[in-house]
């Protein structure tokens, strides 16, 4: 039977959704304040009561409107459909108060009104409003108080999942970001818990002055200004120079509203994210020269830096809240992303910034252009690794065009047009080569500044594009009527997965990630290649972005046609899968060239697999190297931990002293963070002090064993120290980690595998090094107890199969070798006669 639910459970579960999270309490709460006028807002939180109280000296609330407020859809910004489209403040719905009313034990709001001498009080307990009554103590001037006491008291499960720590940190970053659109407004932020003062930002001249006051003058001189409008869209705001190495310094606001993870951040974070933290400028004038980056920042991405401010009418979007985004939905999305796009154009532009692409990067945009009509890829994601060729051949125009093909695809020429009305004369010629086919700069890997033709964009409608949720694109379907098993088959270019079904229409343009079966299409299916729309012929026009493409060759040895071949190709028909059992199967042959050892494996199949007494049947060689550093590291890493003693049945990572403690330099972010997590510091091998003075300073008195270990290879070998940097990317991993997934523990931590893998390497048996019999015999045995046997310490595999004797041919006791005999007497005959 369907039932209406009643209204206040109604209200409960909508409440849960409007309002996610203490920080978006505050954030709700906060924005009242700005709406009401004021200049100053206070906000004080206690984390272990759940507690939030802010107050401000905005216009208050006379004793009549404090009888509505609280009540849902009661509110005094918006009274009719017309006000809509014209909205002068954050909210309109009159629906903050009432869903945090409902998911506090007790609610208190005072306040006093411009006109008015007297403060009125309304209180709620546990979602009731009480009646309206005069406050003994009356304010000293007008302004509003909001107390929320014992938040989430209805979700314990919610509540159970807040760290104290990060999600202070969280309420700092939210009114820090809501504060940066409200520059002449000041704010304080204390948390009542430790008593300390987490933000205290006094009135700012403007964003740009408040962001200082927020970071610090260093980090906002390395900020430049964009402004554009496009239709009914204006951006304004600030974009960073330099990248940062993660994402708190990004800020995108609709209507000075902030937003959390949207589809505009995913461009922005495409188009910025290859900008270095440094020197990436190409400084020279005719932009050939570039400055390389430093080897370790190669395959580290930074994060762009941005403060953005879309303005447009509040009729151009729906926002909707949730716990770690902003689902906002724009009538034209087209519009708008293209509006930001070039705005950042522009800016790149200006500043003569250099943005690396690689192939990855070209792939997450727009695979269309880049995966099938590109003609050289491997040119290109060359150029992008070295790096060095960087600000010639893979300008910004790369990331432009990109931009432009994926957001506004459709109307590729009046992005074109649109763009020549923004670009003054100076910056002709960088428009110019906006204009040009990107594929041209690469086959010809040329400066893009000799050419002087302007190429229009390929507006090729094949194949429909469409932006999912995520900001990928994805293609149609190919398809192909399979003779051998009487259905057509269906193929999604982007992923490679194949099926029977017919996906429909819409499907052509969801998400890749809709469920499709993984169905495996025999590439060498019956002698079809002649036919055009063979599935062969299909696969050898689709340039697949995800995997190396299979052997399109390959002989089917159970069909006959291989009979007269002398070798037969087997593994490419049935690739030998090794599983954990083969291995324990595994006998050595010989040591073969100082470098492999020999063995046979049983793979006939995987149970019987794990019975030595089989015969082996396929012949593998095990790299000798890449065994030993595998085993190394895996006893390496049992070593590196040792029994907790502060709890039973834990792991900790064992530390070592270091002598005088090493000195740290890090952000005020990563300070609050790691100060917070000492026992948690305690079990991966640290020891932190931090400075008196209260600097952003730390002193390390205990690392992990191994960096100590790494330390006194380095020394030994007459290399310079290494110690510093190795903590300071464990610190910086550790505090990324906690602010991004919060406390969780569990997996050796990469720093510390990275080093253990170094250590495993050098210990290592090496290519050349002689191997008995007993040695070959102990390193098998001990790589078949490994947990990852088929890999080295670096990931490089460690078996190859060779051959399998079960397809030797058994009859053929003597091997053919060449007549070494005739050949000389033909050699000599030739150079008698031959060359006569
Ligand atoms: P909305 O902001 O969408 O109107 P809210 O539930 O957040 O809805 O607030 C309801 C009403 O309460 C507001 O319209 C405003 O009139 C009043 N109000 C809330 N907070 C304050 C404040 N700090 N100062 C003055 N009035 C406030
Ligand atoms: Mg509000």
């Amino acid at each position: 039977m369907i039932k209406c639910l009643p209204t206040e459970v109604q209200g409960k579960l909508r409440s849960g959704v409007a309002i996610p999270s203490l920080q978006q309490c505050v954030e709700e709460l906060v924005l009242n304040s700005i709406d009401a006028g004021a200049t100053c807002v206070g906000v004080r939180i206690d984390m272990e009561a759940f507690k939030v109280q802010v107050i401000d000296n905005g216009s208050g609330m006379t004793a009549e409107d404090m009888e509505n407020v609280g009540i849902r859809y009661h509110t005094s910004k918006c009274s009719s459909v017309e006000d809509l489209e014209n909205l002068r403040f954050h909210g309109f719905r009159g629906e903050a108060l009432a869903s945090i009313v409902s998911l506090a034990t007790l609610v208190e709001m005072s306040s006093r009104s411009r006109l008015s001498v007297k403060t009125h009080v309304k209180l709620f307990k546990d979602g009731q409003g009480m009646a309206v009554f005069e406050s003994e103590t009356a304010r000293p001037s007008a302004g509003t108080t909001v107390i929320i006491c014992n938040f989430f008291h209805n979700m314990p499960v919610r509540r159970k999942r807040v760290d104290v720590v990060l999600e202070g940190e969280r309420i700092r970053q939210r009114v820090e970001a809501v504060s940066l659109m409200h520059p002449s407004v000041s704010f304080t932020l204390k948390n009542d818990c430790t008593g300390t003062m987490m933000v205290q930002l006094p009135k700012a001249r403007d964003t740009y002055h408040r962001f200082v006051q927020i970071h610090n003058l260093a980090r906002a001189e390395k900020l430049g200004e964009i402004s554009h409008t496009h239709k009914q869209f204006e951006v304004t705001g600030y974009l960073g120079k330099e990248g940062h190495y993660n994402n708190s310094l990004q800020y995108l606001y609709v209507n000075d509203r902030l937003l959390l993870k949207t589809r505009i951040h995913k461009l922005l974070n495409c188009l910025l994210r290859r900008l270095s933290s440094s020197n990436q400028k190409n400084d020279s004038p005719d932009g050939t020269s570039v400055i390389q980056r430093p080897k370790h920042k190669r395959n580290q991405d930074l994060y762009g830096v941005y403060i953005i401010n879309i303005k447009c009418s509040c009729s151009e979007y729906d926002i909707c809240l949730e716990p770690a985004k902003t689902l906002v939905e724009f009538k034209d999305w087209d519009g708008v992303l293209l509006c930001i796009e070039v705005a950042v154009k522009a800016f790149l532009r200006r500043e003569r910034l250099v943005s690396l692409f690689s192939q990855e990067d070209l792939d997450c945009v727009s695979p269309k252009v880049f995966g099938t009509e590109r003609t050289d890829q491997k040119d290109e994601t060359e150029m992008a690794g070295q790096g060095a060729i960087g600000a010639s051949t893979l300008d910004i125009s790369v990331g432009m065009k990109l931009a432009s093909d994926f957001v506004h695809r459709r109307s590729a020429v009046d992005s074109v047009c649109l763009e020549s009305d923004l670009i003054d004369s100076r910056t002709d010629e960088a428009q110019r080569y906006d204009l040009m086919d990107v594929t041209q700069d690469r086959v010809h890997g040329q400066n893009p500044q000799n050419h002087k033709v302007p190429v229009e964009p390929s507006l090729d409608s094949s194949c429909k594009h469409q932006l999912d949720e995520d900001g990928s694109t994805c293609s149609d379907w190919l398809h192909h009527y399979d003779t051998s098993v009487g259905k057509t088959v269906y193929i999604n270019t982007k992923t490679g997965l194949s099926r029977y079904e017919e996906p429909a229409s819409e499907e052509t343009r969801v998400p890749c990630t809709s469920d499709v079966s993984n169905m495996a299409v025999s590439v060498i299916s019956e002698m079809d290649d002649a036919n055009e729309n063979s599935l062969s012929s299909l696969y050898s026009k689709w340039k697949n972005p995800v995997f190396v493409r299979p052997p399109t060759v390959g002989v089917d040895i159970s069909s006959g046609q291989a009979d007269g071949l002398a070798v037969k190709i087997h593994s490419i028909l049935f690739p030998y899968r090794f599983s954990k059992n083969m291995i324990h199967s595994m006998k050595v042959v010989n040591q073969v060239d100082k470098k492999f050892l020999a063995c046979l494996i049983n793979a006939r199949d995987g149970d019987s697999a794990a019975q030595t007494d089989t015969e082996g049947n396929l012949l593998v060689l095990v790299d000798q190297h890449a065994a030993h550093e595998r085993v190394r590291l895996e006893n390496l890493v049992e070593d590196s931990y040792e029994d907790d003693p502060d709890a039973t049945g834990a792991k900790r990572l064992c530390s070592s002293t270091i002598l005088p403690p090493l000195e740290i330099s890090v952000t005020e972010e990563e300070l609050r963070l790691l100060r917070s997590s000492q026992p948690h510091l305690k079990n991966l091998g640290l020891e932190v002090t931090f400075s008196k003075t209260g600097a952003p300073q730390l002193f390390v008195g205990k690392v992990p064993l191994c960096f100590m270990e790494k330390e006194s290879n380095e020394l030994r070998r007459g290399r310079p120290s290494v110690i510093k940097p190795i903590v300071e990317e464990y610190l910086r991993e550790q505090t990324e980690l906690l602010r991004v997934t919060g406390r969780v523990t569990g997996t050796l931590p990469l720093t510390v595998l990275k080093v253990l893998a170094s250590l495993a390497c050098h210990g290592a048996i090496k290519f050349n090094d002689t191997l008995s019999r007993d040695e070959c015999h102990s390193l098998v045995a001990s790589l078949s107890s490994c947990q990852l046997p088929f890999q080295c310490a670096h990931g490089r595999p460690s078996i190859v199969p060779l051959v399998d004797v079960l397809h030797l041919d058994k009859e053929q006791k003597d091997f053919q070798k060449p007549n070494l005999q005739k050949l000389r007497r033909m050699y000599k005959a030739w150079e008698l006669y031959g060359n006569k």
